[in-house]
C-alpha cells in the first residue's frame, strides 16, 4: 500500500528537467515552550519533498527491503499505488491542534519517476476504468542493480472525474467504498499491472492484509503474507453488503468462502483472507509472532517470525559511516554487509574508539544545535526524542503527562532538551487529541525554559526521522506491550549511537539483553493481549520520569566538568547500540525471507 523510499536522504538523484517548486515543502514551523522563537522562525531545508506514497513506519520498512533486495541483487519488483495527493500535510495551530492540509505534487518532475506507455482496465462495480502504470527503479547502494517499483494511478484523462481522484490520498479512510476500490485498485489492480507490464512471477508477497484481494485474480497462484500489526484497527474488515458494491457475485462467493471473519458470518476479514489463501505467513518480530498465534489460534503452527530491520546505508549518518570506515581493519566491510557492524563489540576496550564514536556523536548533535539554534539548543545538554505516527497505543504524551516531574528532575540532576515529533492520521479523533495535549502542555512550561526545553517540529517525514535518529542522546519508545507489532525508529537510532529508553514491546524484546539502553513500564503477563483502551499513563509515566532520572545522571557522568570521560558507562551502551545494529537491518531480514520463505514455496 505504502512505499518510503526516502530519496531526501539517500540516492538522492538529480533530474535533466526542473523539479517543480510543489516538489519541495521548504520551510517547517516549530512548537515550543519559547513560543517568541516559534513566532519569529521556522526551520529552513532545501531538500527534495520525499516521494509522498506513505504515511510512517510500514511504507518504510517496504521502501528500505526494496534497498536492501537490490544490494543483494535479487529478482523482485514492488507494487503499489501513485498517491496524487500523497497522505497529507501537517500544520499546527496553537490550542486548536494538528490541522490535515491536501498536499500537492508533481509526479512527472519529480526525479526517477517515470511514467510508462502501459495501461490496463478494471471493473469496479458497473463501471470500468483505466489505469496507468508508473514506474520508480530503486537502486542499489553500487548502482549496479535496480528493482522497479510499479505505482498504479487511476488519474487517466479518459475516466470519469470521481475514478481520477481513487487514487489521490493514502489511508482516506472517511468513505468504505473508496477503501474497498483502493484495495481493489493495489490488489486485483497489482496482478493486471504485472501483466500488463509482462513480468513472469513465481511468488506474491502480500505486505500487509491490504492487498489479499490479489487472490481474486490468480487464484491459482503461490502467494505469501507477511501481517504487521496487532492493533485491531490494522485488520481491515467489510460488510458482504459493502463489497457487493466493487466486486462482483463470483468474487463475493470466493471472499465468504476464505475470509469470513470468525465472529460475524456477513463480515469478511482480510486478515482472515490473508491466512486461508497464503502457503507462508510471518510475524514481524518474535514478541509479535506469540502475539499472532494468540489472536490466530487456528493458524498457530503456521505463522513464522522474521524481525524487521533497517536499510544501514540510508540511515548511518555521514560522521558514523566514517567511524566505521576508519575502524574496517577490525570491523570488516560493513558496507558489503552490515552484519559486520556486530563486530564493533570488540573495540569497547580501544580508547581511541570510545573517544571516537562519542565524536561522531557530537558532530550529529552540532546540526541539531544549528538547525534549533534559534531555540537555544545546547550540546552539551541531555536531549531525548520522541518521534514517530502519532497513534494512541503509542502513547506520544506519556512524557509530558507531569510535566512538574520534568522540571523536578532537571533541577535536581541536569537540565533537558525535548524534541517531538509526528502526524495524526486525519481521520484519528484521539490522534487529534493527542496533538492537542501535547502543544497545551508544551505551551504551560514556558516559564521553566531554562531547565527544560520542548521543541514539537511540523510535518514528520524519512528527513526528520534521520536527523533525529541521529542527533539525539536517546531516543524514547514507549508504546503500551504488546501493541507495537515490531517498531523500527529505534533501529535507526542504535545505528548512529544514540540509546533506547523504552518499554518491552516489538523488536526491543529481542535487544533487551544487549545494554542498548533502558527498559520500563507494564509487561503484560504471558499469554496475555490485553487492552488497547487501557493505556496504563500514570503508572508508566512515572516509570518513566524514575527511568528518566537514572538515565540522566548516567549521561552528565560522561560530559561533566567541561570535560568527557571516555570510560562511562553511557559510552558502553553506545558502542553495545551500534554491535546491535549488525542484526536489526533489511540486509539481514531480506536473507531471511529469501531462504525462509522465497526459495521454499
Ligand atoms: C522509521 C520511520 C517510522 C517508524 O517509526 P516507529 O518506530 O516504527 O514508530 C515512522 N515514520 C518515519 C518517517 C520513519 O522514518
Amino acid at each position: 500500500m505504502e512505499f518510503g523510499l526516502a530519496p531526501s536522504i539517500y540516492h538522492t538523484f538529480q533530474s535533466k528537467t526542473p523539479i517543480h517548486e510543489m516538489n519541495f515543502i521548504r520551510t517547517h514551523e516549530v512548537f515550543s515552550n519559547q513560543r517568541a522563537m516559534d513566532y519569529f522562525h521556522r526551520i529552513h531545508k532545501n531538500v527534495i519533498l520525499d516521494l509522498p506514497i506513505y504515511s510512517g513506519g510500514l511504507g518504510v520498512l517496504a521502501g528500505d527491503a526494496l534497498k536492501s533486495a537490490a544490494d543483494l541483487n535479487l529478482s523482485l519488483a514492488g507494487i503499489g499505488i501513485m498517491w496524487n495527493k500523497g497522505y497529507f500535510k501537517q500544520s499546527f495551530w496553537f490550542k486548536y491542534g494538528q490541522i490535515p492540509d491536501e498536499l500537492s505534487w508533481d509526479p512527472f518532475s519529480y526525479p526517477g519517476l517515470i511514467l510508462t506507455n502501459k495501461k490496463f482496465k478494471m471493473r469496479i462495480g458497473k463501471d470500468e476504468m483505466s489505469l496507468r502504470i508508473w514506474k520508480y527503479y530503486v537502486f542499489s547502494q553500487d548502482l549496479k542493480s535496480v528493482i522497479p517499483l510499479v505505482l498504479i494511478d487511476s488519474n487517466c484523462a479518459e475516466n470519469a472525474e470521481y475514478q481520477r481522484k481513487i487514487t489521490n490520498m493514502l489511508y482516506q479512510s472517511d468513505n468504505i467504498w473508496w477503501k474497498l476500490v483502493q484495495r481493489s485498485i493495489l490488489g486485483i489492480g497489482g496482478i493486471k499491472a504485472i501483466d500488463a507490464l509482462g513480468y513472469k512471477i513465481n511468488l506474491y508477497h502480500l505486505n500487509e492484509g491490504h492487498a489479499a484481494l490479489a487472490f481474486l485474480e490468480r487464484p491459482q497462484g503461490h502467494f505469501a503474507y507477511t501481517c504487521h500489526t496487532p492493533v485491531a484497527a490494522g485488520h481491515d474488515r467489510f460488510s458482504i453488503s459493502d463489497l457487493s458494491n466493487v466486486l462482483n457475485q463470483k468474487e463475493i462467493e470466493i471472499l465468504k468462502k476464505y475470509g469470513t471473519d470468525k465472529d460475524h458470518k456477513d463480515i469478511v476479514n482480510f486478515t482472515q483472507l490473508a491466512l486461508n489463501t497464503t502457503a507462508h505467513v510471518n510475524a514481524v518480530a518474535k514478541k509479535h509472532q506469540e502475539i499472532t498465534r494468540l489472536q490466530f489460534p487456528a493458524y498457530k503452527d503456521r505463522i513464522d517470525n522474521v524481525t524487521n530491520g533497517i536499510h544501514t546505508h540510508t540511515w548511518v549518518s555521514k560522521p558514523f559511516s566514517e567511524l566505521f570506515d576508519k575502524y574496517q581493519e577490525k570491523i570488516g566491510n560493513w558496507r558489503e554487509n552490515p552484519k559486520n557492524l556486530a563486530k564493533t563489540i570488540e573495540l569497547k576496550d580501544d580508547p581511541d574508539f570510545r573517544r571516537d564514536i562519542w565524536l561522531a556523536h557530537q558532530e550529529n548533535k552540532k546540526q541539531l544545535v544549528e538547525t534549533l539554534k534559534f531555540w537555544n539548543i545546547r550540546e552539551r545538554v541531555f536531549t531525548i526524542s520522541w518521534a514517530r505516527r502519532i497513534a494512541p497505543y503509542k502513547r506520544p504524551s506519556l512524557i509530558l503527562q507531569n510535566p512538574n516531574m520534568l522540571i523536578n528532575i532537571a533541577r535536581e540532576v541536569g537540565p533537558i532538551q525535548i524534541i517531538l515529533a509526528g502526524k495524526a492520521h486525519p481521520a484519528d479523533s484521539h490522534g487529534f487529541a493527542n496533538v492537542n495535549e501535547m502543544l497545551n502542555k508544551i505551551a504551560s512550561l514556558e516559564g521553566d525554559k531554562d531547565l527544560i526545553k520542548i521543541i514539537f517540529l511540523e510535518n514528520y517525514d524519512t528527513y526528520f526521522a534521520k536527523f533525529l535518529t541521529s542527533s539525539v542522546d536517546a531516543w524514547l519508545n514507549n508504546p503500551l506491550p504488546p501493541f507495537e507489532a515490531s517498531g523500527t525508529s529505534g533501529m535507526k537510532a542504535i545505528l548512529n549511537g544514540v540509546l533506547q529508553i523504552s518499554t518491552l514491546d516489538g523488536w526491543i524484546v529481542e535487544a533487551a539483553d544487549k545494554g542498548i539502553g533502558y527498559i520500563f513500564g507494564y509487561v503484560p503477563k504471558e499469554g496475555e493481549i490485553g487492552s488497547e483502551q487501557n493505556l496504563k499513563l500514570k503508572e508508566d509515566s512515572e516509570a518513566l520520569y524514575s527511568t528518566l532520572r537514572s538515565t540522566i545522571t548516567t549521561y552528565y557522568q560522561t560530559v561533566n566538568h567541561g570535560k568527557n570521560c571516555y570510560s562511562s558507562k553511557w559510552i558502553d551502551m553506545m558502542i553495545n547500540c551500534v554491535a546491535a545494529s549488525g542484526y536489526f537491518n533489511t540486509h539481514r531480514m531480506i536473507e531471511e525471507y529469501h531462504q525462509k520463505i522465497w526459495e521454499n514455496l
